[in-house]
């Protein structure tokens, strides 16, 4: 018996477009991509804020089934990344598959199939949902008292708008993470003024963010693929160096530290600023920051850090505890996203009415990333406990889609109708990683967004190797399989309930 799996996958960003095309490859026909946004990119669609770059090499950050070999910087722009994935499913035929400015409000199951219902009521059925919704996807609003009072220009980075004017005007930025630093340093130069309101400090590694990538690098890479296939490989096993740094204290840990530290005596010589942005905990505990140019931007004369805390704002600024009023024309919201609401605002119901709401009641819990107990027949993508921070997202989610295609496949050979990780697998997986997180540097005593409300680190704590061996083919005594529905009460003929091997 074969047929062909009917697939969904909700979102058309990296893990979206990786999905996509792995799913293609391995010969899958039926499978539409539900963006809600009007193009794909996912957070390069989304954020567009002056100065947006990325601060991981554009040699590695891309599909290792698209590579691009002339970047124009060595860290590229926001732009020119939205531009790549645009290019990639174009190029690669996927655009055709992908259904923009549609939006999924619920997903339900039952009997073996998830109902998805979008925001213009229209229905599709499929039998396999794969939620590649992101992380950095639903902006964090902060709860100050009378920010909707403000009269001037109140936007938050990941819905910038380019209407904006900033030039000549007394510009407020609320945040410090990666956008925050971003956005200073390329609004300082233009703005009649620029505060900065900073709650907790953070180390800023110093690295030349805008030089550019030499065009004959572009060039040989182009024609020599196999040697730019190489160059991406060594990136990939460089990048092994930041997760070994992150994980496991050693004199490599300390030589970044110490180099953070260093970052910032050297580029701040005014005691007083420095004592302000000396953060109270370790170098890379947060989201490590990168950036060539905000130290000197602060130190413009017409820039201000401001650590005291909001008190609140006002129709024409901001009112600092210590009394201070800061009178702004525009204020701008860096303050980040709701991390752990994957796939959320979409209501999600899994087996027996289960919510993913109830479910995940005590915070985001998966199986490797990708599967949750209560949800057959649903897997994620860059999911909870997802690397951001130590190993590329792009590897990571081709990873994880060819880990999904396996159980796609076995439904095509009729071996399966649904599938569900059991929850003792996932306890077990979870106490995994709560154990390697010990010594991880995530565990050293910082407030990130990396921590969910119960306090557990969501990010991934092992090496690549790891991920890789966890992905490369299912546990088979992790899931449940059968070739009839859950849901139903009597056992069907031919009912196949997996035996753990
Ligand atoms: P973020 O790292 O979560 O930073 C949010 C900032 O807002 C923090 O400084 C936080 O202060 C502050 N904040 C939040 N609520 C506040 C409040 N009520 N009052 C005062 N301050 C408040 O967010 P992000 O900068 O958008 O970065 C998120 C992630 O996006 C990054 O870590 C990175 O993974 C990714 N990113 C990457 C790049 C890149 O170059 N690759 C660029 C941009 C973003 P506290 O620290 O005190 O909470």
């Amino acid at each position: 018996m074969s047929r062909e799996p009917r697939v969904a996958i909700i979102g058309a960003g990296i893990s979206g477009i990786a999905t996509a095309y792995t799913l293609r490859q391995a010969g899958f026909t039926d499978v539409v991509v539900l963006e809600k946004g009007s193009d794909v990119g996912g957070v390069w669609h989304w954020n567009r804020y002056p100065g947006l770059t990325c601060d991981v090499p554009s040699q590695l950050y891309q599909f290792s089934f698209a590579p691009k070999a002339d970047w124009s910087r060595v860290w590229a722009s926001g732009r020119e990344i939205q531009r790549y994935h645009r290019d990639v499913c174009d190029r690669l035929g996927l655009s055709e598959r992908i259904r923009l400015n549609t939006e999924v409000v619920s997903a339900e199951y039952a009997d073996g199939t998830w109902t998805l219902t979008d925001q213009r009521g229209e229905r599709i059925v499929v039998d396999f949902l794969i939620c590649a919704t992101g992380v950095l996807h639903n902006p964090a609003i902060p709860d100050l008292p009378g920010l909707g009072d403000f009269a001037g220009r109140l936007v938050h980075t990941a819905r910038w708008d380019d209407e904006i004017v900033t030039d000549g005007r007394r510009v407020g930025v609320i945040g410090t993470g990666s956008t925050g630093v971003q956005v200073v340093s390329a609004l300082a130069p233009g703005a009649r003024s620029v505060t900065h309101f900073v709650r907790s400090p953070q180390w800023i590694l110093w690295a030349p963010m805008r030089i550019p990538q030499p065009r004959i690098a572009g060039r040989v890479l182009r024609r020599a693929p196999r040697l730019h296939s190489r160059v991406y490989d060594a990136f990939l096993r460089a990048s092994g160096i930041l997760a070994d740094i992150v994980t496991t204290p050693s004199w490599r840990r300390r030589a970044v530290q110490a180099y953070a530290r260093l970052s910032l005596r050297l580029q701040v010589r005014d005691p007083r600023l420095r004592e302000m942005l000396t953060p109270d905990y370790q170098p890379l505990c947060k989201r490590q920051v990168v950036s060539g140019s905000y130290y000197r931007a602060l130190q413009r004369a017409d820039t201000e850090l401001v650590t005291d805390g909001i008190a609140q704002v006002t129709p024409t600024g901001v009112t600092t505890v210590d009394g201070r009023h800061h009178e702004l024309d525009v204020l701008v919201l860096a303050t980040g996203f709701r991390t752990h609401d994957y796939m959320r605002p979409m209501h999600v119901v899994g087996r027996d009415g289960l919510t993913l709401d109830q479910a995940w009641t005590s915070g985001p819990r998966a199986y490797r990333m990708t599967a949750i107990p209560g949800f057959p027949n649903l897997f994620t993508v860059l999911g909870p406990n997802s690397p951001t921070g130590s190993i590329s997202l792009q590897h990571s989610a081709e990873l994880t889609a060819r880990y999904i295609a396996q159980w796609l496949e076995r439904f095509r050979r009729g071996e399966v109708d649904t599938v569900e990780v059991t929850g003792a697998a996932t306890e077990r997986f979870q106490e995994q990683v709560a154990g390697a997180m010990g010594p991880t540097v995530w565990n050293t005593g910082c407030s990130s967004w990396y921590l969910t409300e119960g306090g557990a680190i969501d990010l991934w704590p092992f090496d690549r190797a790891t991920m890789e061996r966890m992905l490369a083919a299912p546990d088979e005594s992790d899931f449940e399989t059968r070739t009839r529905p859950f849901g139903q009460d009597a056992t069907p003929p031919g009912f196949d309930r997996h035996t753990p091997g």
